[in-house]
C-alpha cells in the first residue's frame, strides 16, 4: 500500500502516460498532474499533421479525459501554472495554493523557440491559430527545415498555398538524417511544390510582410528546476531511471536529458521515459532496451526511424512496391532502419534492432 502523494508538474503526454503508469503498476497513493493548459492530457504529433489538414476536434487528440482520469483516480488540476517548488520541504507552489509531495515529476515538457512577429506551433491553441492562417492565406514562409517544418509544409501545400521552407544547414533534417534520406525528403518536396531555400541567412531570407511560421524547434522547460536547485543543462538532467539531482524528483519528456546522451524531444520518449519514472516511484527495476523510433509524415510520405546513423559503416537498401527501408549496419548489427513508406518492414526491424545480431547473410537477413 502506497500511502503517499506523487505530484506530477505538467499535464502534457508524458505525464499522463506516467499516471496511467503507475495505476498499472498498482501504486495506490494519491496522483495529481498540475497543468498550465486548460485542456486535459493531449498528444502533439497529430498537430502538424491530419490536426491542421481539415476542421478537426481536440476530442481526436486528448489521451486522457476527465472520466478516465476518474476511472484511475487521477487528479486533474488544469489551468494552473506551477510558480515553484521547495525541494526541502517538499511543496509546490501553484494557483495560490501549496500542495505536499513525497514524488514530484517534471513533466513540463518544452517551448517553442521564438521568432519574432512569427508564428509557432507547439499548443492546440497554436494549431488552431495556425489552421485559421492556412484558410485565409494565400502564401506560407516556413523557418526550419527539420521534421516539424516539413510537416507543416506539406501541411500547407495541401490547403493549396504557396510554400516556402527556409533552412540554415545545407540539407533538410540534417540533424537527424544521413544525407540520402535528406535528398530524399528534398526531392518529394520540390515535387509537391514547396519552394526549398537551404543554406539561408535567415535576416536576408526573410521580408517584412510575409506570413512566417517559425518551426526552429524547442526550448526545454528546465527554468523552475534550476530554481529550485534541481541539476540542469540544456534539460533536467537524469539517470537511466529518470532520477534528477534531488532525492524523490524525476523528469521525464522534452524537459529531461539523461547526461551524455542528446535530448530526444519525441514521442516514444516521452512515454518510455514515463514508464521508467513509475517504475522507479514503484520500486520496481526498471526494463531495459527501450524502443526509441520516431516518425514522420509529409503528405504521402511516411518516414520511420530507429537507432542511430552516425556509427554506420554500411548501408543495404531494400524496396518493395511503394515502400523503401534503409538498413544501417555496423560492424555488421543493425545500427539504425529508416523505412520510406515501408511500416511493415519498419515493424520486422525491431526484432533485429533489439537482438543485435551479426548478420552474416545480411541480404537473407533483411528479406
Ligand atoms: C506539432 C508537433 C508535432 C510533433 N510530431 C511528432 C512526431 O511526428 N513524432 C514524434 O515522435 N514526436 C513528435 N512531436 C514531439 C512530441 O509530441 C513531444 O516529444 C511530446 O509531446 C513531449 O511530451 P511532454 O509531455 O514531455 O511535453 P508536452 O506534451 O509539451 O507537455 C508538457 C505540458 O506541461 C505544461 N507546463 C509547462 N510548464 C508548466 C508549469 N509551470 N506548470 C504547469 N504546467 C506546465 C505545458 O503547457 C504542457 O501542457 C511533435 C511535437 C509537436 C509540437
Amino acid at each position: 500500500m502506497n500511502a503517499d502523494t506523487t505530484l506530477i508538474i505538467g499535464a502534457g503526454q508524458a505525464a499522463a502516460k506516467c499516471a496511467l503508469e503507475l495505476r498499472r503498476l498498482g501504486y495506490d497513493g494519491q496522483i495529481t498532474l498540475l497543468g498550465d493548459e486548460a485542456i486535459p492530457p493531449y498528444q502533439r504529433p497529430e498537430l502538424s499533421k491530419s490536426y491542421l489538414a481539415r476542421p478537426a476536434s481536440p476530442d481526436e487528440v486528448i489521451m486522457l479525459t476527465p472520466d478516465m482520469a476518474e476511472r484511475f483516480a487521477i487528479e486533474l488540476k488544469l489551468g494552473v501554472a506551477v510558480k515553484s517548488v521547495d525541494v526541502a520541504q517538499r511543496v509546490v507552489h501553484c494557483g495560490g495554493e501549496a500542495l505536499k509531495f513525497d514524488k514530484l515529476v517534471f513533466a513540463n515538457g518544452g517551448r517553442a523557440r521564438p521568432l519574432e512577429n512569427a508564428l509557432n506551433l507547439r499548443t492546440l491553441n497554436d494549431a488552431d491559430r495556425l489552421y485559421q492562417t492556412l484558410q485565409t492565406e494565400k502564401q506560407l514562409t516556413v523557418v526550419g527545415g527539420g521534421w516539424l517544418g516539413l510537416e507543416v509544409a506539406a501541411t500547407a501545400r495541401s490547403h493549396g498555398l504557396s510554400v516556402r521552407v527556409i533552412e540554415q544547414q545545407n540539407r533538410l533534417c540534417a540533424r537527424s538524417v544521413p544525407a540520402e534520406i535528406s535528398d530524399l525528403l528534398l526531392q518529394h518536396h520540390r515535387d509537391i511544390g514547396v519552394d526549398i531555400h537551404l543554406g539561408c541567412d535567415l535576416q536576408e531570407a526573410l521580408s517584412e510582410h510575409e506570413v512566417v511560421c517559425a518551426c526552429t524547434g524547442m526550448l526545454p522547460n528546465d527554468q523552475l528546476a534550476t530554481d529550485a536547485g534541481v541539476q540542469v543543462d540544456r534539460g533536467i538532467l537524469v539517470n537511466d531511471r529518470q532520477m534528477t539531482s534531488a532525492p524523490n524528483i524525476f523528469a521525464i519528456g522534452d524537459c529531461a536529458r539523461q547526461e551524455n546522451l542528446p535530448a530526444y524531444e519525441n514521442w516514444a520518449y516521452a512515454n518510455v521515459s514515463a514508464e521508467r519514472a513509475a517504475y522507479a516511484i514503484c520500486d520496481i527495476a526498471v526494463p531495459v532496451n527501450p524502443d526509441l523510433w520516431l516518425w514522420s509524415k509529409q503528405g504521402d510520405l511516411l518516414i520511420q526511424m530507429r537507432g542511430d546513423f552516425r556509427n554506420a559503416d554500411e548501408c543495404v537498401v531494400k524496396k518493395k512496391g511503394q515502400g523503401t527501408c534503409y538498413y544501417y549496419l555496423a560492424e555488421k548489427k543493425l545500427a539504425c532502419c529508416i523505412a520510406i513508406n515501408d511500416p511493415a518492414r519498419f515493424g520486422q526491424s525491431r526484432k533485429l534492432y533489439r537482438s543485435q545480431k551479426v548478420l552474416n547473410e545480411i541480404s537473407a537477413a533483411l528479406d
